[in-house]
């Protein structure tokens, strides 16, 4: 993924949550306005949900994530727990 292609997910004055505000469609070019909250998955940032897809990848295997990421099967499971801790909390501020 490109650097420039990034999601901001956070605004950078308050680091409050963003909202979706556009949208816009690629074909041909129609605009929509809202104000859409984003899907928890898409509040995070794009580091962790590119761990997260690599878990998915190799259907959940801490071993193998640690191996592909080069660090060691405790410092990933750490990262694992803070991470779903994360998700529970942004599921929660939506409930
Ligand atoms: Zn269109």
């Amino acid at each position: 993924m490109n650097i420039q292609n990034k999601l901001p997910v956070v605004c950078p004055s308050c680091a409050s949550s963003l909202n979706v505000a556009q949208l816009a469609c690629p074909n041909c070019s129609t605009g929509v306005s809202g104000n859409f909250p984003l899907p928890v998955f898409l509040q995070l940032t794009a580091d962790e949900q590119e761990f997260i897809l690599k878990f998915f990848l190799t259907s959940g295997s801490i071993k193998e994530v640690a191996a592909q990421i080069g660090n060691s099967y405790p410092t990933v499971r750490n990262r694992l727990d803070d991470l779903i801790e994360k998700v529970k909390k942004l599921q929660k501020t939506h409930e």
